[in-house]
């Protein structure tokens, strides 16, 4: 039987527990909109966290999704609104590992 690690909050070292949020990212002219990332929030403070591997998943996606609306020229801002196929325990679970 293996222990979950526990994340300790960076602000009150409370514990983090997992769950999802919003997440707005700007590149350029455009807005992205992450919604449901994966991330750990302090049951204490509410301080969120995302841990590396996700937020480098983000960030690809991010660029790919700036790659892909370049050529739309006639639209100077736009709005991504992105899901997060992911299940958040076990993207957490493997992020940790
Ligand atoms: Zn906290």
């Amino acid at each position: 039987m293996s222990e979950a690690k526990q994340i300790k909050c960076i602000e009150c070292r409370g514990i983090m527990s997992p769950s999802v949020m919003s997440l707005q990212l700007e590149r350029g002219d455009m807005v992205l909109i992450f919604e449901d990332v994966p991330c750990f929030e302090c049951s204490s403070c509410g301080q969120q966290e995302i841990p590396g591997a996700i937020a480098e998943e983000i960030s690809t996606l991010a660029e790919y999704f700036v790659k892909a609306n370049q050529t739309i020229k006639d639209m100077p801002v736009s709005i991504g609104r992105i899901n997060i196929d992911l299940e958040p325990q076990a993207t957490l679970t493997s992020a940790l590992s």
